[in-house]
C-alpha cells in the first residue's frame, strides 16, 4: 500500500506526487529514491519518506517501519551504483549548522570518491 502525501507545498511531497520531475532510482511502499540535483560526488541520491515526515529530529516511534525501509533502500541504491564495496556515506542533515535546506525528511547516499572526515 503506497502512503499518501502531507503537506502539497512540499518540493520533495510534489517529487513524491509526480508533479515535479526526478531522475528516480528506486521505488518501496514507504520512499523513493532520487538523483540529488547539485551532486557532491559522482554518486549523490536522496532517499525519502513518501510521507512528509520534517528532518531526523521529528521522526517519531511510528515512523520506525519507514526509517527502516529508507536505510534498506540506501543498500540497495548504494550496490545499483555501484559504491557498495568501494565505501559510502550516509547523511542526515538537521537544522542550520548542517545547513538544512528542505523541510522534507532526505536521507543522502554520497559516494564515487574517497570522502573527507570530518566534514566540512
Ligand atoms: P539538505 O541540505 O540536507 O537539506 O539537502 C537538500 C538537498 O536537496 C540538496 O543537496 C539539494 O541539492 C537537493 N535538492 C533540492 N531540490 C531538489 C530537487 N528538486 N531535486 C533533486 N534534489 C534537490
Ligand atoms: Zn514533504
Amino acid at each position: 500500500m503506497s502512503e499518501t502525501t502531507t503537506a502539497p507545498d512540499c518540493i520533495f511531497c510534489r517529487i513524491v506526487a509526480e508533479q515535479l520531475p526526478a531522475d528516480i532510482v528506486d521505488r518501496s511502499d514507504h520512499a523513493i529514491a532520487f538523483r540529488d540535483l547539485n551532486p557532491q560526488a559522482p554518486v549523490h541520491v536522496l532517499v525519502i519518506p513518501r510521507r512528509h515526515i520534517e528532518n531526523a529530529a521529528t521522526v517519531q516511534d511510528t515512523d520506525a517501519a519507514v526509517v527502516a525501509d529508507m536505510i534498506v533502500m540506501a543498500r540497495r541504491v548504494a550496490t545499483s551504483e555501484g559504491v557498495a564495496d568501494s565505501g559510502y556515506r550516509l547523511v542526515f542533515n538537521v537544522g542550520d549548522d548542517a545547513t538544512n535546506t528542505v523541510p522534507h525528511l532526505h536521507l543522502h547516499v554520497v559516494g564515487g570518491r574517497a570522502l573527507s572526515w570530518p566534514p566540512g
